[in-house]
C-alpha cells in the first residue's frame, strides 16, 4: 500500500469514528417533533447565513438584505437563486477558507492517486451529475460527517432495533475510485461489526454479478439500476444471496427495479435522493411511500421559475436547496434541477419529517451493442470528470459513439479514455469520434438536453 493511500486510510478511519459517534445523535433526531425539527433548522440556518455572509464574498452581497440573527426560512425568498453555473464560475469567491481555490482543487483532482484529504481536512470531489455539467466540490470534515449520518441514520436505527443475526456484510456498488463522492459516502458500516466491500460498477455486469456473489452481502447499497439488475438476476437463479436490507441512490428508483428487488428478496428498500452539492436531501424509511426530507440539515423550497416561493397547493417549477452543514462551500437557494412533489399526509412510520414523492425523471439510456449492454455511466465517468469538458452529448453509432463536447479537451487523450472505458464493458473495438462544439442543441420546448441518444432501431 502506498504512503498516500495509507495516510488517507488512517484519516478516513478517524473520520468514520466521528461518523459513528454522530450517528447516535442523528438516530435520536428521527423521533423529533415538528417543533424540535423547526427550532433546530432555524438555528442551523442562522449559523450558516451568518458564517457565509462574513466569510464568502459571493454570498455576502447576495445576503445583504438578510439579518442572520433573526432570519427564518421564509426570509430566504429575498436571496437570489444560485445556479450550477454560478457555483462553478464563482468558485473562488464562494469558498470560505483562505487556503483553497479552484486552481488548487483542480490540481488535487489531477494529481491525487487515490482519495485524499487536504491539509485543512477537506475532500475534493468532481461529478458530471445528472445535468452533465462538470462540477468541482469541496467537502469539509463536518459536512462529510453530516452527509454520512443523513445517508445512514434510518438504516442504522433499524439495525439497532433488529440486532441482526450473525456477521453483517455491506456490498457498496459505487464508482469505487476518485473523483466521485459516492464511494466514501456509502462505504460506511451501519451495524456493530459490519464489514464492507466496495464493488466498482464501471465493469461488465457479469463481473459485478460475480463480485456480489463472492461477497455474499447481508446489506447492499448502490445505483438503483444496478441493484435492480442484480435482483432480476437473482430471480432468474443467476445470483444466490440473502440480503436483509437494500439502499438505492444516484438514479431515480424506477418502479420496475423496486418491484424486481421486492420479488427477489422481499427486503426493505431505502431510496436516497442526494447530490454532491447538498449531500443528502431525503431518504426513504421503507415503511411509507416516498422519502423523508432531511430538514435538520437541509432547507428545501418550492418555487416558481423566478425563484419565488409558491403555496403548498400550487405547482412548483423548481426546488431550491440550502445545505445547512456545508460551511466551506455554502450552497444557499441552489437550484437542484430535480422535480419534486410533496406528500402532505403523515407517514405510517410516524416520523414528523416532511415527505416528498420518489424523485422522477427518466434514467439515462443504456446503449445496446448486440448482446453487450453499455451503461450510460461508462461514458459519464470519463466525460463528466474531464476538467476541460464542460458539457457533452453522446449519440450511439453501430460500432461506438459520436460525442459532442463543449470545452477544450485533448481529443486524442479523451478518445483513448472513452475507448478504454468501453473495452472494460466488453466492447472490443469501439469506434469513437469526439468533436468540439460551441453549444449543444436542447429540446426546444423544455430546454432539456437528451444527453445519451441510443440507436433508434433497438429490439
Ligand atoms: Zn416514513
Amino acid at each position: 500500500m502506498s504512503t498516500a493511500v495509507s495516510a488517507y486510510e488512517r484519516l478516513r478511519a478517524a473520520h468514520l469514528h466521528t461518523v459513528q459517534a454522530a450517528l447516535i445523535d442523528h438516530i435520536g433526531r428521527l423521533d423529533w417533533s415538528r417543533e424540535e425539527i423547526e427550532r433546530h433548522q432555524t438555528h442551523r440556518l442562522r449559523a450558516l447565513l451568518g458564517y457565509a455572509k462574513e466569510r464568502s464574498t459571493f454570498h455576502s452581497s447576495r445576503l445583504s438584505d438578510i439579518d442572520p440573527a433573526t432570519a427564518t426560512v421564509a426570509d430566504l425568498a429575498s436571496v437570489p437563486m444560485m445556479t450550477k453555473q454560478d457555483a462553478q464560475n464563482e468558485w473562488d469567491s464562494i469558498v470560505t477558507v483562505n487556503d483553497l481555490d479552484r486552481a488548487q482543487a483542480e490540481r488535487i483532482l489531477a494529481e491525487q492517486q487515490w482519495f485524499s484529504y487536504t491539509p485543512g481536512d477537506e475532500q475534493i470531489f468532481s461529478s458530471g451529475g445528472s445535468s452533465g455539467v462538470r462540477g468541482v466540490y469541496v467537502w469539509d470534515w463536518n459536512y462529510y460527517v453530516s452527509a454520512a449520518c443523513l445517508a445512514w441514520r434510518v438504516q442504522a436505527r433499524e439495525e439497532l432495533r433488529t440486532q441482526g443475526n450473525g456477521p453483517a456484510r455491506l456490498a457498496v456498488l459505487a464508482a469505487g475510485t476518485p473523483p466521485h463522492a459516492s464511494t466514501p459516502l456509502f462505504d460506511v458500516p451501519t451495524a456493530a461489526g459490519m464489514e464492507t466491500a466496495v464493488i466498482p460498477v464501471g465493469v461488465p455486469f457479469d463481473e459485478i454479478l460475480a463480485a456480489v456473489a463472492a461477497a455474499q452481502p447481508t446489506h447492499m447499497v448502490g445505483y438503483a439500476s444496478v441493484i435492480g439488475r442484480l435482483a432480476r438476476a437473482a430471480s432468474a437463479g443467476e445470483l444466490k444471496i440473502s440480503p436483509v436490507r437494500v439502499s438505492t441512490n444516484s438514479e431515480p428508483l424506477l418502479d420496475e427495479d423496486r418491484q424486481a428487488i421486492r420479488d427477489a428478496w422481499s427486503v426493505p428498500v431505502h431510496n436516497l435522493w442526494g447530490s454532491t452539492e447538498i449531500g443528502v436531501q431525503a431518504v426513504g424509511c421503507a415503511r411509507g411511500e416516498g422519502l423523508h426530507v432531511c430538514e435538520d440539515e437541509v432547507v428545501l423550497e418550492r418555487v416558481d421559475e423566478n425563484g419565488m416561493p409558491v403555496g403548498p397547493d400550487e405547482p412548483a417549477v423548481r426546488t431550491l436547496a440550502t445545505g445547512l452543514a456545508n460551511r466551506t462551500f455554502p450552497f444557499i437557494r441552489y437550484d437542484l434541477g430535480d422535480q419534486v412533489t410533496w406528500l402532505p399526509d403523515p407517514c405510517p412510520c410516524g416520523s414528523a419529517f416532511a415527505r416528498v414523492a420518489d424523485i422522477g425523471g427518466r434514467r439515462d439510456d443504456d446503449f445496446q451493442y448486440g448482446t453487450i449492454t453499455v451503461p450510460a455511466s461508462a461514458f459519464r465517468y470519463v466525460l463528466g470528470t474531464d476538467p476541460r469538458v464542460s458539457e457533452y452529448q453522446v449519440t450511439q453509432t453501430v460500432g461506438g459513439a459520436d460525442i459532442l463536447t463543449v470545452g477544450s479537451p485533448d481529443i486524442t487523450t479523451l478518445t483513448a479514455a472513452v475507448v478504454t472505458a468501453l473495452r472494460a464493458q466488453g466492447l472490443s473495438d469501439p469506434a469513437i469520434r469526439i468533436q468540439i462544439t460551441d453549444r449543444l442543441r436542447r429540446h426546444e420546448a423544455t430546454g432539456k438536453l437528451r444527453r445519451f441518444v441510443p440507436l433508434p432501431s433497438q429490439g
